[in-house]
């Protein structure tokens, strides 16, 4: 069976998480600058669970804690 296609390599190529286009290498593991743009979003939107601390602020402070010095 002569099947081969030559413009198919034997291995598969890593494929961008994003999209499922094959990744380039300038833009791994994305397949694009888009496609990296899209996960950066996903991140700053909070899509991924990221585990959130909330400062707590001792609401006993004195006047002069000059490790408390706010610029307002
Ligand atoms: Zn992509």
């Amino acid at each position: 069976m002569a099947g081969n296609d030559p413009g198919q390599t034997p291995r598969q190529r890593p494929r961008c998480p994003i999209c499922g286009a094959p990744q380039l290498a300038a833009f791994r593991p994305f397949c694009s600058a888009r496609c990296a743009d899209v996960d950066l979003n996903r991140w700053l939107s909070g899509v991924y669970a990221i585990p959130a601390v909330e400062e707590d602020e001792p609401s006993g402070a004195g006047p002069g804690d000059p490790a408390r010095v706010k610029p307002n």
